[in-house]
């Protein structure tokens, strides 16, 4: 007989007093159906909920022993309880999803079939979501932004409901990079990954968690994060101040020079320290690229990830040959 595998699932809970239950129903439902070939784990991590999640989750920890409860102090936010449950997790697949019932657990059975057939990273994708027009807009055209000005390409329409490898959530574990931006970094990691459709239910209960502003800074995250063009803004302003500067300066000395033209000292002094604005917006990025080196090396992602070595069997001496 084989050993069983493991699997969690990260639950994320902020605020989802009402929908814990039927949460538990429904995924107990689900992984019961998989309880032949897996061992698995719930963690749940209350990121500082206002509500009564965190009693809910202490009943139905002390009713079902697979559940592990972690307590944030306060509201630490989305990245950050996904990052404490991939620390925590034990499993040999790993499956993060939202609390709120918007990820179905009936598709976690799909995910581990496609996992089970080698691929590392498993995501659901969305393929229509219920959110306002508003919200599909903005997120269709960061996702547009990022894609164009950054060295990586995150997939379309997926969310953080996802199945991940060992190997990868070990590799995100030693990571250290404060501002996170989980999505980006798992597609910059690379390896094989696939997808698994479904349909996104609307909000069982109450508002999204994300307020405008979380998004934002997560928007910048993910800019800021994974692209140093921003850094550039500041060389192309100054080059345009430069040249526009310089064709100024050259019009009046022309026209001073060859067409008696007068020109009061002040015009003078304007013209050449618009040039000299330039001239700093240059060295700003000058420094902003020696910032953004620093921020690289801070950031002390890897050089490159391996995915399998084939080692040399020492016994079969290649080099007789
Ligand atoms: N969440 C969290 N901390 C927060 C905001 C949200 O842990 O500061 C959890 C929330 O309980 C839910 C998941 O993250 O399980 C996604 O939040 P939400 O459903 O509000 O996001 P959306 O569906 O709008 O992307
Ligand atoms: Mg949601």
């Amino acid at each position: 007989m084989n050993k069983k595998k493991r699997l969690s699932i990260i639950l994320p809970i902020y605020n989802e007093a009402k929908n814990l239950h039927l949460l538990y129903e429904s995924l107990t439902k689900a992984l019961d159906k998989k309880s032949k070939d897996f061992i698995y784990e719930l963690i749940m991590i209350n990121d500082g909920s206002l509500d009564d999640s965190w009693s809910i989750i202490q009943t139905l920890q002390q009713k079902n022993s697979h559940i592990m409860g972690i307590n944030f102090s306060r509201n630490f936010g989305y990245q950050a309880a996904l990052t404490a449950g991939y620390k925590h997790a034990t499993g040999d697949a790993i499956i993060t999803m939202d609390s709120d019932l918007q990820h179905p657990p009936e598709l976690i059975d799909p995910m581990i079939k496609e996992w089970q057939k080698g691929y590392k990273i498993v995501y659901a994708r969305r393929i229509d979501r219920q959110d306002t027009f508003l919200k599909k807009i903005t997120a269709r055209f960061y996702h547009y932004l990022l894609d164009s000005i950054s060295e990586i390409k995150i997939p379309q329409g997926v969310s953080d409901f996802r199945l991940l490898d060992r190997q990868i959530v070990d590799e995100i574990n030693q990571y250290h990079e404060k501002s996170r931006y989980l999505r980006g970094m798992i597609a910059w990691m690379g390896f094989d990954h696939t997808f698994v459709d479904f349909h996104q239910p609307s909000r069982q209960h109450d508002e999204t968690k994300y307020t405008w502003s979380k998004l934002i800074k997560i928007a910048f995250d993910g800019i800021i994060g994974f692209s140093i063009i921003p850094l550039k803004l500041a060389a192309y302003a100054g080059f345009f101040v430069i040249l526009t500067g310089t064709i100024m300066l050259g019009i009046i000395t022309i026209d001073a020079l060859f067409f008696q033209g007068q020109y009061p000292l002040f015009k003078w002094l304007v013209t050449i320290l618009y040039i000299f604005i330039g001239v700093l917006f240059i060295l700003l990025w000058i420094l902003g690229e020696y910032i953004g080196r620093m921020y690289e090396e801070l950031k002390g992602r890897p050089l490159f990830i391996i995915k399998e070595i084939k080692k040399i069997d020492p016994y079969i001496n290649s080099w007789d040959r």
